[in-house]
């Protein structure tokens, strides 16, 4: 019998929820493109309800228990005495979300001797160390495409709050304020701007799509090229790099993962590029952005605003200057964790475990890492190599 262990966010600080605002969601039946979503042999939770939290559990009790395995959820993820720490020596299978992830840095791989397989129950696996898992033989999976149209309603969702100043503008209204000229100093339209995203991956494309709408100017770079077709379509411009995308564009939207060719991209250097007052939104991962060199940006006006929810370490010290840097519209890691999101991939990660247990293969696409190679998903937009350095520092101080 296997050892399933599970690292989720703490439930809310009220307690888990009895009800919920809404009665359903809508029943999404496949993704752009033609990709199916996630079809297990059964599952034991309804939609809408909150899975990845701790009491949730992402809906996988009932199943593992009732087929023998052990299933250990916990949100205790960080430091040498924390709860997935001890567990992880004999654990068999690794559940964990990027918006709260258990770090597998090579230390604790090297640790994990029965460890086969690490899901992601969402997108973005750079939480494991991809080299070591390489290394290890251990399968890493996550579920494609599960919640990429929640971010990309997010990103818009901020690219507009940004050029029209939302956030401060509110804030006049809470503190009884009417203070328009206070707003409307920092507002503009959106209309006419020149917007550009780096990648074009499912997130990145649904972006393009979602803004062609507000009569924008598009621009993209990806290390694949998209279809001539879909270029006319969306009127989209194409750039060999970022370099050269970056000073052409008012609003800029990061929509790649965390590899070696992507950590820290944006430094001293690319910012000099951008134009004086671009806005940037980063819901990829924090780690794509220098810490610094952004608070620097920020400072400078070379970035007129800054929003996203992705961070590094996550969580992130309560120090952490992008809470309080000027003009930021940051929030912890929560856009693709809406409770639509959840239900999609709290079935993904059912899936690749009747695969897993079943010994069938997982879906192609579901894969980053298979048989000590990048493989699937991996094998198209990821490139070997360690993103978890740094992270030891966080845990030890945790
Ligand atoms: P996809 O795999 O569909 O797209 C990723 C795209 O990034 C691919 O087109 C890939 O190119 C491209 N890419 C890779 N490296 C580079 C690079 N160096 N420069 C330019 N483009 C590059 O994934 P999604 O769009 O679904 O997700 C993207 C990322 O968003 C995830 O990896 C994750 O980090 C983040 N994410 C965040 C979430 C949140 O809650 N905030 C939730 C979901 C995802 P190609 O494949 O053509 O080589």
């Amino acid at each position: 019998m296997a050892k399933v262990l599970c690292v989720l966010y703490p439930d809310p600080v009220d307690g888990y929820p009895k009800s919920y605002i809404r009665d359903s969601i809508p029943k999404i039946e496949s993704y752009p493109g033609g990709q199916t979503v996630p079809n297990p042999k059964g599952i034991d939770f309804v939609p809408g309800e909150l899975l990845g939290s701790v009491s949730g559990g992402l809906g996988l009790r009932k199943y593992l228990e009732s087929l023998g395995h052990e299933f250990i959820v916990t949100s205790d993820k960080d430091g040498p005495n924390s709860v997935f720490e001890k567990e992880l020596p004999d654990a068999d299978v690794v559940i964990s979300q990027p918006f709260w992830p258990a770090y597998l840095t090579p230390e604790r791989i090297k640790k994990a001797k029965n460890l086969k397989l690490a899901i992601t129950a969402g997108i973005g696996s750079d939480h494991v160390d991809i080299q070591a898992a390489i290394e290890a033989g251990i399968t890493v999976a996550e579920i494609t495409y599960s919640n990429s149209i929640s971010v990309a309603e997010h990103v818009v969702m901020m690219i507009l709050s940004l050029v029209r100043n939302y956030l401060p503008s509110h804030e006049w209204a809470v503190k009884g304020g009417w203070n328009i000229a206070d707003c409307a100093v920092r507002a503009y339209d959106l209309e006419g701007m020149h917007v550009g995203t780096v990648a074009a991956g499912r997130i990145g494309l649904a972006v393009l799509r979602r803004l062609k709408p507000f009569d924008v100017h598009l621009h993209y770079t990806d290390t694949h090229r998209l279809p001539a077709e879909i270029e006319r379509e969306l009127g989209v411009t194409y750039h060999p790099d970022v370099y050269d995308m970056v000073p052409h564009c008012d609003v800029i939207t990061i929509n790649c993962p965390l590899h070696p060719s992507t950590e820290h991209l944006f430094n001293d250097r690319l910012f000099e590029k951008c134009k004086r007052g671009t806005f940037l939104v980063n819901t990829a991962r924090g780690k794509i952005c220098d810490r610094d060199a952004l608070v620097r940006a920020v400072q400078s006006g070379k970035i007129a605003a800054y929003a996203g929810d992705v961070w590094f370490p996550q969580p992130p010290p309560a120090d952490h200057p992008w809470r309080t840097m000027p003009y930021n519209g940051m929030t912890p890691h929560y856009s693709g964790t809406t409770l639509s999101a959840q239900a999609r991939y709290a079935a993904g990660t059912r899936e690749i475990l009747e695969c897993f247990f079943e010994g069938r293969p997982i879906r192609e696409e579901y894969l980053i890492v298979k048989g000590g190679k990048l493989a699937g998903t991996g094998a198209h937009s990821y490139t070997v190599g360690s993103t978890t350095k740094g992270v030891e520092e966080a845990l030890k101080s945790a």
